[in-house]
């Protein structure tokens, strides 16, 4: 585990789905995590040596969230097909299942409870995956098997000294029930959800935990679009000072996205992404940005342009790092997963 030294960029190959042309059934680049990594590879900024490998989130792990019953339903392939939303899988043995579907998913749950860390002792990390936002403590759904946001929010309230209060800005095409129901009576986290109003999951239940709602029609643009991302961040944070920002930055709000059903440029999402860095570094508050939705052929080019931005822009680099060299590895990772046990709620 190379830590020291390291950007905190969050990854493993294990992240992409791929099984004997499986992931072509799904309308999903399944291996939109990999490519991400190629192009930010090709650009010069990361090397395998100078990220952070994930591990998979162990079953101690998710039971800091999940319930044993939740988990239980994951071992029958019937139940990971509506999950995931992939209907042949309910024909293959839960095994294969397990290995090709669910531990990817696993893999980039763990990366986002490490990069919740690693944001904190760097004031900014990236888990190039995760951000499964439909998935609460004893339900799935929308492709989300795990609360990973859940998750990461929830470590860092147990295991991190001075770590009480936790932002969600969650600018995903669709609302974030999951991480809405897990925090429904937590006043320790402010949610800010934007979305489009008229599409998946319309849980009027869970809009209860947003505090700040700011939901979209057909074919928002850029200019209304950004207009209102940078309004509601600044008055988010000016609302209430988190001590980390989980930004859930789903690119399914792209013009032609057939689920999202809004009209964002490229353009419109690398502003979008640099609002929201420039918001949080500004004030000083860490900051751990997850991938979430958004699967178009397309898709990976415009996430790993948008982080080359965010670099350009100097609000995240290696001269971020504070001491590179002279401060501890912090002590993320390994430890912190397989002790999770003996702080589960
Ligand atoms: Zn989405």
């Amino acid at each position: 585990m190379k830590v020291k030294g390291a950007l905190p960029i969050v990854y493993h190959p294990d992240y992409n789905i791929t099984f004997m042309g499986l992931e072509k059934l799904h309308p999903f680049d399944a291996g939109k995590w990999g490519k991400v990594i190629h192009f930010l590879k090709e650009e010069q900024f990361v090397t395998d040596g100078n990220i952070v490998e994930a591990l998979e989130a162990t079953e101690e792990d998710l039971l800091v969230v999940h319930t044993q019953r939740y988990l239980n339903r994951l071992k029958w392939s019937l139940v990971v097909a509506a999950i995931t939303e992939i209907p042949p899988l309910m024909f293959l043995p839960n095994f294969l299942v397990q290995r090709r579907v669910l531990r990817p998913l696993r893999t980039q749950t763990g990366g986002t409870i490490m990069a919740a860390k690693l944001a904190v002792d760097r004031g900014w990390a990236i888990n190039v995956g995760g951000g499964f936002h439909h998935c609460s403590s004893d339900k799935g759904g929308g492709f989300c098997a795990y609360a990973d946001i859940t998750l990461a929010i929830k470590f860092l309230f147990e295991r991190v000294e001075g770590i009480s209060r936790a932002t969600i800005i969650d600018l995903d095409a669709h609302q974030g029930n999951g991480h809405e129901r897990d925090f429904l009576d937590d006043g320790r986290v402010y949610i800010m959800d934007v979305y489009n109003r008229h599409i998946y999951p319309g849980d009027g239940y869970a809009k209860r935990a947003i505090k700040r709602k700011v939901e979209l029609d057909w074919g928002t643009e850029d200019s209304e679009y950004l207009q209102k991302v940078e309004l509601h961040t600044d008055g988010a944070l000016n609302e209430v000072r988190p001590d980390i920002l989980v930004y859930n930055a789903g690119t399914d709000v792209l013009d032609g996205d057939p689920l999202g059903g809004l009209s964002i440029s490229p353009e419109g999402i690398r502003k979008r992404d640099e609002i929201v860095f420039r918001a949080a570094r500004r004030r000083g508050v860490p900051i751990l940005m997850v991938t979430s939705g958004g699967y178009q052929k397309k898709t990976a080019r415009i996430i790993a342009d948008s982080i080359l931005n965010l670099r350009l822009q100097g609000l995240i680099g290696a001269e971020a790092l504070e001491g590179e060299g002279s401060s501890p590895p912090p002590p993320a990772t390994s430890m912190m997963l397989s002790s999770a046990a003996s702080a589960a709620v």
